[in-house]
């Protein structure tokens, strides 16, 4: 076994680790900094997945969100020159669109009832202004808390209970307020231009209310919040930049090496173990241990019981990727979530939206299929429903001849019931108990409101610069 000396070590080598390494080498050059990961490949669900002569393309739809750090966004965004991003503004930085009602809706990411008959939409309407003038609750505890509170009774049961039974198989009753944040489901289309215009100086109204045209948001409702996304198609252009950049900042990068152990002496972690590709083990002495690898593998090496942890599991979720001659019936949407029980896809993105050199070789589309219990599915069949459902949206025509399909395994978005995520909260307070004075756990989940990459690098940066006294 050979063993080797090291400083910083950071066990992943997704976003977060690569950002990281990058802010302590920025601000402490003399620092020996070591990244390791399981995958061949740097990036984690922000790289991109080679399928060689056709190229990259990307796990579902990745498109880095600032998260208003400036120091954070700089020092991701340096990683490639101005020129090769293409940075999108106000009403052009998130354009989505839902399936809802056996309908693509591509003018706003919120249901659109507009079409209801008039004593329907009154009663929601009438509702919706009392919840929102009398909260029946104060504190929500889980989704359905957060329905009634944001939109009445009448609302929150038939129109928002089927879309979050849909997505995350349980009623909203049983679903941690975080499924309220996965998908876009806190306001609805109720009123026309005019009138909803007028709402929107109310910041109660704003954030229930949506307005019916996301390409002509008033100021009032757009943020500096910026999207970026590489010039050439496959986040993976800026993840392996920021690898470049790292490797002349001198930090070492161990790929296709899985942590299978940690050592720990007294109250630090003392080592990491790893095998190789070879199936060669090695380890790495670390002074201060950066775990952006999971959760759960975490708490298996510190020997925090997992038992009574019952993950509740989603089937198996797939990307399907496919090329078409011709660009795809969205609108411009980037993506769209489906909201269609009777269908199977959750999300269908269309890259050239907003990469348009992702359509050089054919527009790329992929469809974030989510099987079912009952489902026992080839990648043929697979392949096949998900083109099905693509033609039942309107996106692709029947006799469109696709260039290019594959069928990927994915990683699922964990189910986020309360069962889940309250056996989160334990495991969590368990590891902090350790009280291992050199680890900092970052990354997915790694706090309970940590999903989205933009909360996931502001809670890494808060982390990093408390461990550098930097506060
Ligand atoms: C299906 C899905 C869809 C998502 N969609 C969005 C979205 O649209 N927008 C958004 O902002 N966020 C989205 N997210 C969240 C986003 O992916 C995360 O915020 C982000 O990837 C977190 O980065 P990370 O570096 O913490 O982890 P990851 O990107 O997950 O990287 C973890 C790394 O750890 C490595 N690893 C794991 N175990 C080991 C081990 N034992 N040894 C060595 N290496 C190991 C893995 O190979 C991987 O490279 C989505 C997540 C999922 C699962």
């Amino acid at each position: 076994m050979h063993v080797s000396s090291e400083n910083i070590v950071l066990a992943g080598a997704g976003l977060s680790a690569l950002f990281i390494a990058k802010f302590v080498k920025t601000h402490f050059p003399e620092k020996t900094v070591t990244i390791v990961d399981a995958s061949s490949e740097v990036g984690g669900q922000f790289g991109s997945i080679d399928f060689g002569p056709h190229g990259l393309v990307d796990h579902g739809m990745h498109v880095y969100y600032d998260c208003c750090v400036p120091e954070v966004d700089q020092l991701i965004q340096s990683a490639l020159p101005d020129s090769e991003w293409n940075i999108y503004h106000d009403n052009e930085k998130d354009v989505a669109g839902i399936f809802f009602n056996g309908k693509l809706q591509t003018h706003s990411p919120y249901p659109d009832l507009r079409a209801l008959p008039a004593d329907k939409l009154a009663r929601y309407a009438g509702d919706l202004l009392q919840s929102c003038a009398n909260p029946s609750i104060d504190e929500p505890q889980n989704s359905y808390d957060f329905l009634l509170g944001q939109f009445g009774k009448s609302l929150a049961d038939e129109i928002f209970v089927p879309i979050l039974e849909k997505l995350h198989l349980r009623h909203p009753r049983e679903l941690h307020l975080l499924a309220s944040r996965l998908t876009a489901i806190n306001r609805v289309n109720l009123f026309d231009f005019d009138f909803v215009a007028e709402l929107s100086a109310v910041e109660k109204l704003r954030d229930r209310i949506a307005f019916p045209d996301q390409m002509a948001l008033p100021r009032i409702r757009v943020n500096n919040q910026r999207a970026l996304y590489p010039a050439k198609f496959g986040f993976a252009h800026a993840t392996r930049a920021l690898q470049h950049e790292l490797i002349k900042m001198g930090v070492k990068f161990h790929l296709k090496s899985r942590v299978n152990r940690l050592g720990i002496a007294a109250d630090r972690v003392s080592h990491i173990h790893l095998t190789d590709g070879d199936q060669n083990d090695h380890s790495i002495e670390c002074d201060q241990l950066y775990w952006a690898a999971g959760l759960t593998s975490l708490a298996k090496f510190l020997g925090v019981s997992l038992q009574g942890f019952m993950p509740e599991k989603r089937p198996p979720t797939y990307f399907v990727y496919f090329k078409f001659g011709r660009k795809p019936m969205m609108d411009g949407l980037y993506y769209f979530y489906c909201f269609d029980r009777s269908f199977r896809s959750f999300r269908v993105t269309n890259y050239s939206g907003y990469c348009p050199q992702a359509a050089n070789e054919g527009f790329p589309i992929c469809v974030e299929f989510w099987s079912r219990e009952s489902d026992s599915l080839s990648d043929a069949d697979i392949l096949s429903l998900a083109r099905r459902e693509l033609e039942s949206f309107g996106v692709v025509a029947r006799d469109w001849i696709a260039s290019f399909s594959a069928v990927y395994k994915g990683n699922a978005i964990p189910i986020p019931s309360l069962s889940n995520m309250h056996s989160l909260d334990r495991v969590r307070d368990e590891i902090n108990q350790k009280n291992l004075l050199n680890l900092t756990s970052v990354g997915l989940l790694s706090e309970n409101h940590v999903f989205f990459i933009s909360e996931v690098l502001r809670d890494a940066y808060d982390k990093v610069r408390r461990n550098f006294n930097l506060n």
